[in-house]
């Protein structure tokens, strides 16, 4: 499948009916998505695939249109209900499961891909106990975050290791009523991480 192929399936898919503020559900945009996935595509790294606070899944569908055993895990019922409907119309399996990440107890992952809350509100669990998670679990990890956050990633991810920083436009579009432009365009870091040699 093509990049522009998986963005345009990526593009049909529902978002969040009413994106709750508190638990920071900003969906990924199929074009952001479709480059993540892509990337980890190249270097083989889409076996078995966890996508941590899937919201409406775009992630996990869109490793799952790849070939990639996936699996989301959301805190949300109402999100997961969106995301089960959104696999369901692409006709992929993904395996969604209603979970706190920090209670997670999974192994032998992987690829964590994920978009996770940054942390400003109280109500989710914030990119600290996201990223956490994903080093116990998987071997590989792509993570979106604000922009200037190679600092603070490098030294909290230890001793993992930062290997590839992607700075990405990320179309934002208007979705809670203090936002006044309908779309605005942001630049976000993408992050791939290493987790070999915390688990010699
Ligand atoms: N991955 C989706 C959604 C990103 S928004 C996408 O890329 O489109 C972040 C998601 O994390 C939200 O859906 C929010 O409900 C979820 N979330 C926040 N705290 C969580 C927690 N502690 N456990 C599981 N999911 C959580």
């Amino acid at each position: 499948m093509k990049r522009k192929q998986l963005e345009m399936m990526l593009e049909r898919l529902e978002g969040f009916s009413r994106p709750s503020f508190q638990r920071e559900q900003y969906a990924t945009p199929a074009c952001v998505a479709a480059e993540m996935l892509f990337l980890a595509g190249m270097r083989g790294e889409l076996g078995s695939v966890c996508d941590l606070g899937c919201g409406t899944g775009v992630l996990a569908i869109g490793a799952a249109l790849l070939g990639a055993r996936a699996i989301g895990v959301e805190i949300d019922g109402d999100a997961l209900a969106i995301a089960r409907r959104n696999a369901e119309k692409l006709n992929v399996d993904v395996d969604f499961i209603r979970a706190d990440v920090r209670t997670l107890a999974l192994k032998g992952i992987d690829t964590v891909v994920m978009n996770p809350p940054f942390g400003a509100q109280k109500a989710s669990a914030g990119d600290r106990a996201f990223l956490c998670i994903a080093q116990k679990i998987a071997k590989t990890i792509y993570s979106l975050h604000n922009q200037g956050s190679e600092a603070f990633m490098r030294s909290f991810m230890k001793p993992c290791t930062v290997q590839e920083i992607y700075r990405i436009p990320f179309p934002l579009k208007r979705c809670f009523e203090f936002h006044s432009q309908d779309v605005k365009v942001i630049e976000v870091e993408l992050y791939r991480i290493t987790c070999m040699d915390a688990r010699l």
